[in-house]
């Protein structure tokens, strides 16, 4: 299998350069030269497959010859190493539970098979590449976790000094070996210049192998694409299911999209924003018209210009993602009413964005479209605690967290200079 760009489609790289690469040189977006049917007799052994083995039979058709059979479920072992229950919460509406890896967030999936991806592809080389992160959050954490278990790969990451939560910072800081957090004095953006700084300096690249692990990576998304096929292990092929994605840089709803045209039946995706509404909008009236990003309870959808957006319109025309998707957003009083009413009335506590995707499968519900609906819980309620704690005081954090929390943190404090940052990458 090879990857074109958005931007040109006489591309065509093997997934190992398009993994390597990132973004093309052109600033579109890889994308396969095809998408893989999957017969029948999959689906109808689908309920008696384990998790790894419906990655290998969908991912093998992505790797292409990148990656040796055995390697490649090497990879995938490593991967989906927890569980993604799926949790009733009324007679209609479930919640998929994505949070149960390392860093408690969905990103753990796309984190994990993009580093053991880059650690195969890195194992012969007589130097190891360096991997520069900026984080605002919740990637760094899943980044972090996932390239401490690789062994060919460093990985620095930069984050704003007092800005992440607790949790989140012991998530980045208490890694020994080959994870190094450099704890700046600023801002997310002053994170993300160092880092482009160093991807634009001519001098250290020629001195030094550096990489992203970027969230617009192929190895990223695709892997997220298999959590969709679980439910259908209860459901019937027959029943009209509805997947609401609370959705940021619209990853995790892509990756949906590729299992629909996969050949799994999803009846409707639902697309939950929160007032960082682009797309909501754009498929009312087919204008993208990006306002300026505002903070919301739900951070990490605070995002108005979704990098994946060039994959859906490189998939779809306006007409036929209006079919596919029905956009929905609310605001910050919304999503704690639906966090409120949810934990009184279902006793099952959200996460902020899982309120958002909770709100809009009920909004949809009432047009009774599908005859399930299902959410997919991107984050465990525990590394929102500030907006949680406003429902419940009750102690909700995972005995690991607990043990996360009483770690010694291990940091290095620097100012948001380049000239710096330069000096410690050549050390
Ligand atoms: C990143 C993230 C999202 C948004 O996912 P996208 O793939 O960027 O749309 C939603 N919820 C949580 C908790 C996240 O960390």
């Amino acid at each position: 299998m090879n990857y074109y760009s958005t931007n040109n489609k006489n591309t065509s790289v093997s997934f190992k350069e398009a993994v390597i690469q990132g973004l093309p040189a052109d600033n579109g977006l890889f994308m396969p030269q095809q998408i893989p049917q999957l017969i029948d007799e999959f689906f109808k052994e689908l309920p008696n497959l384990n998790i790894s083995e419906i990655a290998h039979l969908v991912l093998a058709n992505f790797v292409g010859d990148s990656i040796p059979e055995e390697e490649l479920w090497k990879i995938i072992n490593k991967t989906f190493i927890f569980e993604f229950p799926l949790v009733q919460i009324d007679d209609k509406k479930f919640a998929l539970e994505l949070y149960h890896g390392p860093s408690y967030a969905f990103k753990d999936v796309g984190a994990r098979f993009l580093a053991f991806c880059l650690d195969y592809f890195y194992k012969d080389q007589d130097e190891k590449c360096t991997i520069l992160v900026a984080t605002s959050g919740d990637t760094g954490g899943a980044v972090a976790s996932a390239f401490a278990e690789t062994d060919n790969i460093e990985v620095v990451i930069l984050y704003p000094s007092g800005k992440v939560s607790e949790l989140q910072e012991k998530q980045l800081t208490t890694f020994e070996k080959n994870v190094t957090a450099l704890e700046i004095d600023g801002d997310f953006d002053d994170c993300q210049r160092l880092v482009k700084s160093a991807f634009l300096d001519e001098e250290l690249r020629k001195q030094k192998m550096i990489s992203s692990a970027n969230s617009i990576n192929v190895a990223r998304f695709l892997p997220q694409s298999i959590y969709y096929f679980l439910p259908y292990q209860y459901f019937s092929h027959k029943d009209k299911i509805a997947f609401s994605v609370p959705s940021g840089n619209y990853g995790n709803l892509t990756a949906g999209l590729f299992a629909k045209q996969m050949g799994l039946p999803i009846h409707q995706f639902v697309a939950a924003a929160n007032k960082n509404d682009t797309v909501p909008r754009y498929l009312l009236n087919g204008i993208f018209e990006p306002h300026p990003t505002v903070a919301t309870y739900s951070n990490a959808m605070d995002v108005s210009i979704p990098s994946n957006f060039l994959r859906m319109k490189d998939m779809f025309s306006l007409e036929e993602m209006q079919q596919l998707i029905k956009g929905y957003s609310f605001s910050d009083e919304e999503t704690l009413d639906t966090m409120q009413s949810v934990f009184k009335n279902e006793e099952y506590l959200l996460d902020p964005h899982g309120a958002v995707g909770y709100a809009a499968l009920k909004a949809h519900e009432q047009k009774n479209e599908y005859d399930f609906g299902l959410l997919l819980e991107t984050a465990h309620p525990c590394k929102f605690i500030d907006v949680v704690n406003k429902v419940t005081k009750e102690d909700i954090y995972p005995e690991e967290a607990k043990a996360l929390m009483q770690k010694q943190k291990s940091s290095i404090k620097m100012k948001a200079d380049y000239e710096q940052f330069k000096q410690f990458l050549l050390r």
